[in-house]
């Protein structure tokens, strides 16, 4: 199931540098994000187009901005809330690592809207904003300096959600289900294992007093290969083939 990007909504208060916005404009459409929410800009719009320059070619994020006067007015639909934390602070709030934090908000978001709320670059979020928030983030950093640009903290939880759609995108291409037969059992391959190792002797391709690493190796080839039954089936048909061929072969009398 492949992440729900259109319910999962930034939102940020008070930012005052309007450069960073035009940053986390380009930090969300990088990774496949374009909800975003200003609560009470500082600067913005900004006549001087620092928000544009810094966006590049996020500029739809950009022109898409819903600005509203309050956190309770971002975040009105949203079931679940966290907010972005630098501090690990006094107020005693469940605070999460940034994939428990993703993975939580992609499952919700496959049926309801959900936010990420971001303080100010100077001072974070108040406690009472915290308050409003269902689980708080802290992305770990260097306990020397543990503040990052609000456009990096983005980027980082907005990677993680890209990252979780694409590991689901690639686990459902790794379990395709061109099965269609059972898998093979232990018991079922090692027969065949067997069968291979007689019948190649019998044929003369291998010989067991110098075997060279062939059963080795065949082995290995076919649990690369993950067998099903009718695969084991086919093979040891053929194996059998094979050992009947050489049985009716001919003797050759020319041979004196
Ligand atoms: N000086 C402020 C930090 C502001 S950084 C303070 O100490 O609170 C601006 C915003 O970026 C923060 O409010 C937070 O939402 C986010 N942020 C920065 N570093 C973070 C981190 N390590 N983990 C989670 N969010 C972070």
């Amino acid at each position: 199931m492949a992440v729900k990007f259109e319910n999962i909504r930034i939102v940020l208060v008070e930012t005052s540098h309007p450069g960073n916005i035009g940053s986390v404009c380009r930090a969300m459409k990088n990774m496949c994000l374009d909800q975003l929410y200003l609560v009470r800009p500082q600067n913005f719009p900004d006549p001087e187009g620092k928000s544009k320059a810094m966006a590049a070619s996020a500029r739809d994020v950009l022109a898409n901005i819903k600005i509203v006067d309050s956190l309770d007015e971002a975040v009105a639909e949203c079931v679940h809330v966290v907010g972005a934390s630098a501090r690990l602070r006094s107020i005693p709030w469940p605070i999460i690592d940034p994939r428990e934090c993703v993975s939580q908000l992609a499952e919700i978001a496959e049926n309801d809207q959900v936010a990420l709320v971001f303080g100010r670059e100077d001072r974070g979020l108040t406690n009472e904003e915290m308050e409003r928030c269902n689980a708080l983030v802290n992305i770990p950093a260097n306990p020397e300096y543990s503040s990052l640009n609000i456009a990096a903290a983005v980027q980082v939880l907005c990677y993680e959600i890209n990252m979780l759609s694409f590991l689901q995108g690639e686990e459902e291409k790794r379990m395709p289900d061109f099965y269609d037969h059972p898998r093979a059992t232990s018991d079922e391959v090692e027969g065949l294992y067997g069968h291979f190792e007689s019948a190649l002797t019998a044929l003369g391709f291998h010989d067991p007093d110098n075997p060279r690493q062939l059963m080795r190796r065949l082995r290995r080839l076919f649990n690369r290969a993950g067998l099903d039954k009718m695969e084991v089936n086919i093979l040891r048909g053929i194996l059998t083939a094979a050992e009947k061929a050489n049985k009716e072969k001919p003797v050759n009398t020319d041979k004196a």
